[in-house]
């Protein structure tokens, strides 16, 4: 027997018994005749006492953080207390110990404030995954996981594997490819998703499916992406679109429930696509703060449905405003009172290329009633408050105004608006609010091919009402500067996304189930019948075997720990991540393989 014990587990209650623990050396302190050693292991820190005796062992068999030591010993209640762990009352005055086996000098401190930089974590994974911080994240991931798993399978979902080694699913990323070494020249592709395995899951009748599964995207990885990435993916047959919002927040609300504690009993808001874009710029608004936009000149793309209050700048001959394609404001509250370097400082923010704004125009809506602005020149005070008043700007607050072309300044003023709430602290990590975004657009238009994409999938079904649209309507875009005009870039789709604090944390629909619907949007995109055949042709086979009306959804379960733990990061929440250019770089992977390998698949390497 190695242990009796963990190392986070004796008390005051177990003081005078014989126990023996094991673990890894954190910490040696010598103080004459006697040696303190810091025992840790996956459940916490033991304080070892070496007497007297014990020590002359210790001085010919020194100890080295990382060791991997055995002690046998008797509990003993400690004089100098460390509340700060939980077996911060005890000590074990050790009898005899064991070195099981010995450590390197590790090349960085494994303790809360390591002092390794992120590379060295990285390519030392293994001994970063020793620390409380990183312990903590995988913690939370199971935690997720179980409660995700507890709730599913209590509503009847049957967890079922689906291949690796597939052909290519279309979820809008370049598809990693295996070469087979059994068909020479013939490539599996990593799934992007198990999207067309679960849809035929619903064709066999398991008409409740999830997996916690791998995906795989060939993706550019900016913006804490990770090549490899874990979805909670599901699907239901016989369901509409409320069947699914409702079953999945539920399941959101009960993984609050068992890992934080939170009881969310309020109905998850819910906002259309249209709304969110022209409310907040962006298709997932972070809804714990408000602050809504003021579009104060339409901006010329697909949400036509909504007026513009261009009256309020027009007529005033500032060119900023009267070029640009879009003006939106938000009214910061509190803030009326920003000093000049304030505001030079926020004009410098949205310069940065990341933001891409020329300028920014500020409004001060003083306390004493008054309007105060940088376009004084222009607008009168007049209409200084008219503008203000239509942000909702109460007194005290500061309206922030950006001009330019429509989609980098709706961008940039959803950046802005976050980075004051970061500002005034209406971020709360703690805080937690869900939404739903709904009637996502059914197609994008891709500008380089001059041709219509799925906005989610192209196994996602239109409205019900706009169906005979999409059939009677030609695809083919005649004028591409004039794309939004075509019927098309209207037509909106049954899929939904959930939203956790301006994070997209799950997205789905309700599928197209009937053959020649499917084949239709296939064509939509501009596949003819025998790239469709080639393509697809499995999944058509399989509709005309009687395929119930089905749905589902993906939860990216990387980032929905990573939220949960509080984390801007969700390399963090992932054992062994890859960096920013996909490497893994403790197996320093990718790498080239053996001659012999590439002989095998009769592949000759000539890298262009
Ligand atoms: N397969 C989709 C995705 O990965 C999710 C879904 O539609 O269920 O985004």
């Amino acid at each position: 027997m190695y242990r009796s014990n963990t190392c986070g587990e004796l008390r005051i209650t177990d003081i005078s018994k014989e126990v023996t623990l094991a673990g890894w050396v954190q910490t040696v302190r010598k103080f004459g005749a006697i040696t303190f050693v810091d025992l840790r292991d996956r459940y916490g820190i033991t304080q070892l006492l070496f007497g007297e005796e014990l020590n002359k062992q210790l001085e010919e068999n020194p100890l080295g953080r990382e060791f991997v030591l055995q002690a046998t010993g008797v509990v003993n209640e400690r004089s100098n207390k460390n509340p700060n762990i939980s077996t911060g009352d005890i000590e074990i005055n050790v009898q005899s110990f064991s070195i099981l086996n010995r450590s390197a000098v590790p090349p960085f401190t494994i303790q809360d404030d390591t002092d390794g930089g992120d590379d060295l974590r990285m390519k030392y994974r293994f001994l970063d995954l020793r620390r409380n911080a990183v312990k903590k994240n995988l913690e939370l991931r199971y935690a997720v996981n179980r409660a995700a798993r507890n709730y599913l399978h209590k509503k009847g979902f049957m967890d079922i594997e689906t291949p690796f080694l597939i052909k290519s699913t279309p979820e809008g990323a370049r598809d990693f490819v295996v070469p087979s070494r059994m068909n020479p020249g013939q490539f599996y592709a990593l799934p992007q998703s198990p999207q067309t395995f679960k849809q035929l899951l619903m064709v066999s009748g398991y008409d409740r499916y999830y997996q916690v599964v791998k995906c795989f995207r060939d993706e550019d990885l900016r913006a804490d992406r990770q090549p490899e990435f874990t979805q909670i993916d599901c699907e239901m047959a016989f369901v509409e679109q409320e069947d699914i919002l409702n079953m999945f927040e539920g399941m959101v609300k009960s993984i609050f429930k068992d890992v934080k504690g939170i009881d969310y009993t309020e109905k998850v808001h819910r906002m259309t696509w249209e709304d969110a874009m022209w409310n907040f710029g962006n298709d997932k608004p972070d809804i714990r703060f408000d602050m809504s936009l003021l579009n104060l000149k339409k901006p010329a793309s697909v949400y036509v449905s909504k007026g513009d209050r261009s009256s309020l700048i027009n007529g005033t001959g500032f060119k900023v405003f009267d070029d640009a394609e879009t003006v939106l404001a938000i009214a910061v509250p509190g803030c009326s009172e920003y000093s000049r370097k304030q505001t030079d400082e926020l004009t410098e923010w949205v310069k940065r290329p990341q933001i891409g704004m020329k300028g920014l125009v500020f409004i001060k809506c003083n306390t004493d009633g008054t309007y105060k602005s940088s376009v004084d020149k222009f607008y009168s005070e007049e209409k200084l408050k008219a503008i203000a008043e239509a942000a909702n700007a109460k007194a005290g607050d500061l309206v922030l105004i950006l001009a330019g072309a429509e989609e980098r300044t709706r961008k940039a003023i959803s950046e802005l608006r976050l980075e004051m709430a970061e500002r005034l602290g209406l971020r709360k990590k703690e805080e937690f609010r869900l939404l739903w975004v709904l009637d996502f657009p059914l197609f994008e238009y891709d500008e380089e091919g001059n041709r219509w994409v799925a906005r989610h999938h192209p196994f996602t079904s239109p409205k019900p009402e706009q169906i005979s649209t999409m059939i009677n309507n030609n695809p083919v875009i005649e004028n591409a500067a004039e794309y939004l005009k075509h019927p098309y870039a209207n037509i909106k789709a049954n899929a939904y996304d959930m939203v956790l604090n301006g994070n997209e944390i799950g997205g789905g629909s309700i599928r197209i189930y009937q053959r020649e619907l499917q084949e239709k949007m296939f064509a939509a995109l501009g596949m003819d019948k025998e790239e469709q055949q080639h393509k697809f042709g499995f999944l058509l086979g399989a509709f005309e075997y009687g395929a119930p009306p089905h749905g589902g959804i993906a939860f990216g379960f990387d980032r929905l720990c990573a939220i949960l733990g509080g984390s801007e990061s969700i390399r963090d929440f992932i054992a062994f991540p890859k960096n920013n250019a996909g490497r893994d770089v403790m197996l320093d992977a990718p790498a080239t393989i053996d001659d012999k390998q590439f002989d095998e698949l009769q592949i000759k390497l000539d890298l262009k």
